[in-house]
């Protein structure tokens, strides 16, 4: 198990602090024993190898340290996730139901912690730089085109479906060729400050009828500007979907509920728990509309998944609300052996 923190980084000395703090009021009298040194080393293992420990319902709940799983590298496009049985962390593969066998370590990777794996290619390295110490070359750093559409507006010429990224000040479309005008760049330099604003201080004080008013506003403005897998479209439509939910709009929920999963879809492998637990979180929005077939079609999708992510048995299963079981009742799902 490695541990490279140093104290030169104003952040990570901070985080020393307070976790020596923290240790020695855990060892109480004995805290006059302890060793800086060896208690930096043990710190530096911590950050770099650490898990994060999960409940029943998979809400974190602290960090952990595995020495087995600590040989499974960081990758931005992961073959696995960590998920929890009860008190168990276990490696599952996202790409298929299993991993090949004989196991070859070497293949499976996972995504550290606080890492997203759908944020831009500097956002995924700073974080990785200054948590981690690594600089990545994983298969999504290095795959170009993925890290370019996240960032991409849509070609002006509709059929065209081509990804316009900025390249020396100018907008091109790398599949046409075809340049935005003056008016279009605008709009696109709008649209990335609109997105921006809704995540103000000031914004989060309004009420959620004015910041839902604002976020629809935000997703017509944006719709035929941001390219359709953007990433900042995913953020805007995924607060459109939270957001109608709450104010229990739940058409409008379903529509941007779907648009964003088509997102989701694109950028996370189909075993990824993250997906499954949106389209989970999906199906019983549909529920509640009461548009009982796309919820029970949502649910057969997922339900092989989720018990294949998180076991039979799991509450994982309820995790996304907690009246599963009588939703799956409503739904005459209650055969499918859960
Ligand atoms: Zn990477
Ligand atoms: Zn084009």
């Amino acid at each position: 198990m490695v541990g490279i923190v140093g104290l030169a980084d104003e952040k990570q000395r901070l985080r020393f602090d307070e976790f020596s703090e923290s240790y020695a009021l855990f060892v109480g009298r004995a805290s006059k024993k302890i060793d800086k040194v060896g208690l930096l080393a043990i710190y530096s293992k911590v950050v770099c190898n650490r898990f994060a420990l999960k409940d029943g319902n998979q809400n974190i709940i602290g960090v952990g340290l595995y020495p087995n799983l600590c040989r499974i590298g960081h990758s931005c496009r992961p073959t696995g996730a960590v998920v929890f049985h009860e008190r168990t962390a276990i490696v599952v593969p996202t790409r298929s139901k299993s991993f090949p066998s004989p196991l070859d370590w070497s293949l499976i990777s996972r995504c550290y912690p606080d890492v997203d794996p759908i944020s831009t290619i500097e956002t995924r390295k700073d974080k990785l730089k200054s948590e981690y110490f690594i600089d990545c070359h994983c298969e999504l750093c290095e795959d170009a085109a993925a890290n370019e559409t996240m960032e991409a507006f849509a070609c002006s010429k509709r059929s065209c479906l081509g990804r316009v990224a900025i390249v020396d000040g100018a907008f091109v479309c790398g599949k046409c060729g075809k340049e935005f005008d003056e008016k279009a760049r605008n709009q696109a330099h709008q649209s990335l400050q609109r997105i921006d604003s809704l995540f103000d201080p000031e914004y989060s004080q309004r009420s959620l009828k004015d910041q839902l008013h604002c976020i629809l506003d935000c997703v017509h403005f944006t719709q035929t500007i941001l390219h359709k897998y953007n990433i900042k479209r995913l953020t805007v439509l995924k607060a459109a979907y939270d957001g109608c939910v709450l104010e229990k709009r739940h058409k409008e929920a379903i529509n941007f509920g779907r648009q964003s999963l088509e997102i989701y879809r694109y950028y996370l492998d189909e075993f990824d728990p993250f997906l499954a637990a949106f389209t989970l979180n999906l199906a019983t929005t549909c529920m509640h509309a009461g548009e009982l077939d796309a919820a029970s079609q949502l649910m057969h999708s997922i339900i092989d998944r989720c018990e294949h992510i998180y076991g039979k048995q799991s509450e994982a299963l309820n995790y996304i609300d907690p009246s599963f079981e009588e939703i799956l009742a409503k739904l005459s799902l209650g055969d499918m052996g859960l």
